[in-house]
This record gives structure tokens, C-alpha cells and sequence, in this order.
């Protein structure tokens, strides 16, 4: 039985849920709109949780996307601590763990991902934690006093973000990455070995092409074993090795997807009336090639929530607009504009040994995509390089005395 309908039902109040409900309502939506959320908070950004709210520099009520009564204000409910873990597309229902079924005329899918976990023996003791949410990094911060080493696994920007602060905090870190080099899959060699270079330079221990065999203790975690057979002792082990989609309600309803739920260029899944957006939404980015893929970004997130409203409220438009990604450890700001995956060619601006310069990465001649270390203005000028598939001379990109504007002809 139906207990409860809206007229939009969002499912999942993070960052794309969040600015689904705004975008409605700055879009004059007049209907009922109800977000249902698991976790018990308000929506909050989550780059914080591996930055500045993790490092205690800000409280969590400063990383609210908005305050309480905002919601109460726009007409959203707030449906929070209730998991959906079913969809009915034929009646447009959704069910919750609690068995509470509620209506919706739209459904609008913004349930993100949870975090990847280790597949190797000892990867649920206590001890062995993640960084997805408040309550992880809650979790992590209450026994952090006692925990004097600590092995991060995973050489992703949630890793190195989580290494820095906790560098910074005195801690004995280790990181641990299966590949070759850090940020492998999302930056050029450059930047890897500039990152190595910083955190080797605050202390933190990097062992590359390092493979996690299990997770060592009696109970609670007190080491990682590597697949050579050698021991990292560690009171307290993070994981970030990635996300899964969640998404499984949808794809046992019958969306296509696998790997994220697929949608088109309006955000639409391939059931009636149901769209979705963020980390779990596998689309044809522009990009990437025009390849399907899930795009782990706020920008994403809050991109196509901003679409899905206006298409909602009849405004015909398509999903294109550039990722962009920033990441910020110790004093170094990162801010990252394109897709590089598959590039041909990197081209160095600037002396990293200045710790300011960037990487300019082009595939048959095109800027496709930028990585800014402590230079805004290569950032802010360069998004039109990748936006319009320009193709500069490498040799004018090399040089940081050559404005980027210049070389996109504003
Ligand atoms: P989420 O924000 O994850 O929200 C999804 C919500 O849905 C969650 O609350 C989840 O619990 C809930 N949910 C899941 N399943 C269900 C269900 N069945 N029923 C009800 N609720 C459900 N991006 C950047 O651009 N820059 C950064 O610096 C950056 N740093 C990050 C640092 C960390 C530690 C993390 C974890 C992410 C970071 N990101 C960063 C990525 C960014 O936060 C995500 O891309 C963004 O949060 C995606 O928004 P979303 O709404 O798709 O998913």
C-alpha cells in the first residue's frame, strides 16, 4: 500500500540529489518533491570528508549544501535514514528497507556509490576503514589518537588527500598503491611523480606496484601483509580503492546498465520517468570520445541534477558541459579540467620544482584535458583549450611566458 506520493521522488541526498530538489524549485516547479536519503544527515558535501573536515579545520555544519531550514523553505521533505531497495516502474513506487512504499510521478536516481572494498582475507576487521561518508570519517577520526601508523590503500585523490592530512597530523603513513604510480588512472606521469615526490617530502612512505595480500590481526586490523610477503604494521588501515555504483533497485527493475545505470544525453534511464544523475550515471561523454562513462566529480553531480530540472520543467537541452575535478593537499591546489585518459602527447608548463606549474595532455593535436598545480589562471584560461578541441603548438603551451588565452585566441 502506498503510504506516502510525490510528484518527484530523489533518491539519495547528496550532492545530486541536493541540487536536483534546488534546481526544481529555481526553475519555478510547483509539485511535491520528497528526497529520500540513507543517511541520517542533511545533504553535505563530501570533498571535505578527505580535506578540511577530516583535518578538523571545518565543522559539519559548515559543509551543509544548505542549511536546515532552506529545505523547509523550498517545500522539499526530507525523507533521511531510509534506503530505497526497490522500484516499481509499472506502479512508480519505491519501497524502503522498512517496507515503506511511496509514489512518485518522476523518480529522479542520485544514489552515488559505496565504497569499493578489498577482496582479500581480513578486509572487515575493525580497524580497516573507508571515506565516503560522515560516518566513516567519524568513525576513523575516534580512533585516531591511539593510532600512531596507519596504511592507506589506494593511490587515488581520496588516498593522497587522506595521507596528507594525516601526515600533517604527525601520523606514520604508509600508501599503498597496486600500480606503478599514484593517480594512474586519472593524470599523466608528471603529475604522478610530482605527487610521490610531495608526499615522500612530508614524510609519508609510498610503496608502488605493491599488492595487498590480506588484512593481518586478531580481531582488529594490525598490519597489511603485501602478495610479496612482507608486513606493514598499521594500528588503523583506510581503504580507497574506488567506488561501486549503487544502483542495483534500478537494474533489478530493468534499466540498462551494469557498470552505473545508463542514461542519455536528458539523464533519462531507459525506464518511464525515470532519470539519473551523478556518480552513478553512465553516459556518452563528449570528453571522453563520446565513450559511456560515470563521471566522479560535484561538477557532474550537480551539472546534470541543474539539466534534469530544467528538462523537467520543459527546457530542451543536452548533456554537455566539461568535467572539471580539484583536490587539495598540503598547500598544493590541484584543479583538473578535461578527461587526459588517452592522450598522445603531455606537455609540461612551468618547473614543478617551483611546486606551480601544469600539464597540458593533447591526443592527435587537441587539448583534451589540464592539470593545474597552484596556477588558477592556466585552469581558468585553459578550459577553453579543452572545450573546443583546440590544437596549439606544443611548443607556445611550454611556455608559461605564453598566456593560454592567447593560444585560445580570446
Ligand atoms: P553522493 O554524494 O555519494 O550521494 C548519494 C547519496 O545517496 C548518499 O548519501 C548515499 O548514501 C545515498 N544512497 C545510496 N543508495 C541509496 C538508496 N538505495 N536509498 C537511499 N539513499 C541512497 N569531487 C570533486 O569534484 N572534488 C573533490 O575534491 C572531491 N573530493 C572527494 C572526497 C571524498 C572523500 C569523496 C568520497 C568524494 C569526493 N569527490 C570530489 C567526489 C564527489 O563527492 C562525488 O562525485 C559526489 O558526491 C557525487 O554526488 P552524488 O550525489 O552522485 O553521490
Amino acid at each position: 500500500m502506498v503510504e506516502t506520493s510525490f510528484d518527484i521522488v530523489i533518491v539519495g541526498a547528496g550532492h545530486a540529489g541536493a541540487q536536483a530538489a534546488i534546481a526544481l524549485r529555481q526553475n519555478k516547479y510547483a509539485g511535491r518533491i520528497a528526497i529520500v536519503g540513507d543517511e541520517p544527515e542533511l545533504p553535505y558535501e563530501r570533498p571535505p570528508l578527505s580535506k578540511e573536515y577530516f583535518s578538523g579545520e571545518k565543522s559539519f555544519e559548515r559543509i551543509l549544501i544548505r542549511p536546515a531550514a532552506f529545505w523547509d523553505e523550498r517545500g522539499v521533505t526530507m525523507l533521511l535514514g531510509k534506503r530505497v531497495v526497490q522500484v516499481d516502474p509499472s506502479s512508480r513506487i519505491v519501497t524502503t528497507e522498512s517496507g515503506e512504499a511511496i509514489g512518485y510521478g518522476q523518480l529522479i536516481w542520485a544514489a552515488g556509490g559505496t565504497p569499493r572494498a578489498l577482496s582479500c582475507p581480513g578486509h572487515d576487521l575493525a580497524g580497516v576503514h573507508s571515506v565516503r561518508t560522515r560516518k566513516d570519517v567519524d568513525r576513523i577520526l575516534a580512533n585516531l589518537d591511539g593510532a600512531a601508523r596507519i596504511a592507506v590503500i589506494g593511490g587515488g585523490y581520496i588516498g593522497l588527500e587522506a595521507a596528507a592530512v594525516l601526515a600533517k597530523a604527525g601520523k606514520q603513513v604508509v600508501l599503498i598503491e597496486a600500480l606503478d604510480r599514484v593517480l594512474a588512472r586519472v593524470a599523466g606521469e608528471a603529475l604522478s611523480r610530482f605527487y610521490e615526490a610531495e608526499h615522500r617530502a612530508h614524510g609519508v612512505e609510498i610503496r608502488l606496484g605493491a599488492v595487498v595480500a590480506c588484512i593481518e590481526g586478531e580481531g582488529e586490523a594490525s598490519g597489511v601483509r603485501l602478495a610479496d610477503g612482507e608486513v606493514i604494521a598499521a594500528d588503523l588501515v583506510i581503504v580507497g580503492i574506488g567506488i561501486v555504483p549503487a544502483v542495483a533497485p534500478l537494474i533489478a527493475a530493468g534499466a540498462e546498465g551494469g557498470n552505473g545505470v545508463a542514461v542519455d544525453r536528458q539523464c533519462r534511464t531507459s525506464l518511464p520517468d525515470i532519470f539519473a544523475i551523478g556518480d552513478c550515471a553512465l553516459h556518452a561523454n563528449r570528453f571522453a570520445g563520446g565513450a559511456p562513462i560515470r563521471v566522479e566529480s560535484v561538477q557532474n553531480a550537480n551539472d546534470q541534477a541543474t539539466l534534469v530540472a530544467k528538462t523537467i520543467t520543459g527546457q530542451e537541452l543536452e548533456y554537455d558541459s566539461v568535467p572539471w575535478f580539484w583536490s587539495n593537499q598540503y598547500d598544493l591546489k590541484l584543479q583538473t579540467v578535461g578527461i587526459s585518459a588517452g592522450h598522445d602527447v603531455a606537455v609540461l608548463r612551468g618547473d614543478p620544482a617551483a611546486r606551480s606549474f601544469s600539464v597540458v595532455y593533447l591526443k592527435q593535436g587537441r587539448v583534451v584535458a589540464l592539470d593545474c598545480v597552484n596556477v588558477a589562471r592556466d585552469y581558468v584560461q585553459g578550459r577553453k583549450l579543452v572545450v573546443e578541441g583546440l590544437c596549439p603548438d606544443p611548443a607556445k603551451l611550454a611556455d608559461p611566458g605564453t598566456p593560454l588565452k592567447e593560444l585560445a585566441g580570446a
